[in-house]
């Protein structure tokens, strides 16, 4: 079986099947195929709506040093800032009056943010908004504190394992960082009942065919709610500076191999792919996506919340420009939503 046809009736791919595909990356009748594919069975489980979740990035100061990432700790440059948990209520607030009901706490891993005090803060968001779900970003933390973070209200949990190679995983990070720790996090969050998300940066540095058949694979057999990817993009703080950014055109390949693997998905236009291309997002829902994550964060703090270098933060991804988001999304011809956007299926 031609393998395009095999993604499109099996939903599956072996590691070498995913290799074979991803030779057709740039054959448009491929692309073009499988982007058919990814946006009628989304439609199929989610019909035309898209989901918004409201991100408000409430620290930047973070304790590990991820060679890709603008706000590692190692990075001096970095303008560090960190949210009072009045201002994080007050983005709540202004969120949930744009119609948001889903707020995802992201940060870097902030010791100053103890478990006890984002279990507060998640408590606090679920007491004032009972209808809306809380995502946390903030990286690895012990079972117990996820354990913690559920029992205070958590719904979801987002920690992209950013490459499913062993060897890869070692250039993107330092020593004592691991990507079997990482996955043990994924496999405790899901264990502890979170629609988890995991992902990855397309053409991070050294990323080759081989490392991303192996995330495709390690995402089938994780089986998560959501799936983060975007392009990895430089930042001029980092020792990739030099490096090139990833492909938008690969992302949307990747966004519809994503979605027909794992049909009921919930899967971001990111910033990233925003950043990129000034109709990324579209293109991202065109190519199989269903969720935007607009930017909820105090205006004074957005550009410190740099991750690579010219993260988009003033248009259509903040939530200012929510309206004008809603009517883009309109005229693709889908719907945006105002509801907490839960994963569709049985948990697996
Ligand atoms: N600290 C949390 C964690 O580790 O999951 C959440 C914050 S972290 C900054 C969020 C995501 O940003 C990472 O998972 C990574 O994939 C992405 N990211 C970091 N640097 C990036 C870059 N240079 N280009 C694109 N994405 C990047």
């Amino acid at each position: 079986m031609e393998i395009t046809e095999k993604l499109i009736k099996t939903h599956s791919l072996s590691r070498e099947e995913a290799l074979e595909l991803l030779k057709h990356t740039k054959d448009p009748a491929a692309v073009a195929k499988l982007a058919r594919a990814a946006v009628e069975i989304r439609r199929r489980y989610y019909g035309d709506k898209v989901f918004t979740r409201g991100l408000i990035e409430f620290t930047n100061y973070c304790k590990n040093n991820c060679y890709y990432c603008g706000i590692r700790g190692g990075n001096l440059h970095a303008v560090r800032y960190r949210l009072a948990e009045e201002e994080i209520m007050d983005c709540c607030r202004n969120g949930y009056d744009l119609g948001f009901r889903t707020f995802v706490l992201q940060g870097g891993e902030d010791p100053f943010y103890t478990d006890e005090k984002i279990a507060g803060l998640v408590k606090g968001i679920k007491k004032r908004y009972p209808d809306c779900a809380v995502t946390l970003s903030i990286g690895e933390k012990t079972r117990e504190a996820y354990r913690m973070f559920r029992d205070a209200g958590a719904d979801r949990y987002l920690l992209r394992h950013e490459t499913a190679n062993e060897e890869h995983y070692k250039r993107l990070h330092p020593a004592g960082m691991s990507l079997r720790a990482r996955k043990q996090c994924l496999y405790d969050l899901k264990d502890l009942g979170y629609q988890v998300g995991a992902g990855f940066m397309v053409g991070s540095p050294g990323q080759t065919p081989e490392c991303l058949a192996e995330d495709l694979v390690f995402l089938q057999e994780l089986k998560p709610q959501m799936v983060g990817m975007g392009p990895f993009i430089p930042h001029h703080d980092t020792r990739f500076a030099g490096e090139p950014a990833g492909s938008v055109e690969l992302t949307l390949f990747l966004l519809s191999v994503v979605r027909l693997l794992l049909p009921k998905v919930l899967l971001p236009a990111t910033t990233a792919l925003g950043t990129m291309d000034p109709c990324g997002r579209e293109r991202g829902l065109e190519a199989g996506a269903n969720v935007v994550m607009p930017n909820l964060s105090p205006v004074k703090n957005r550009k410190q919340y740099d991750l690579y270098d010219n993260k988009i933060c003033t248009g259509e991804e903040a939530a200012e420009g929510f309206e004008c988001l809603r009517q883009k999304v309109a005229s693709a011809g889908y719907r945006l939503v105002s509801e907490r956007g839960d994963f569709c299926g049985a948990d697996e």
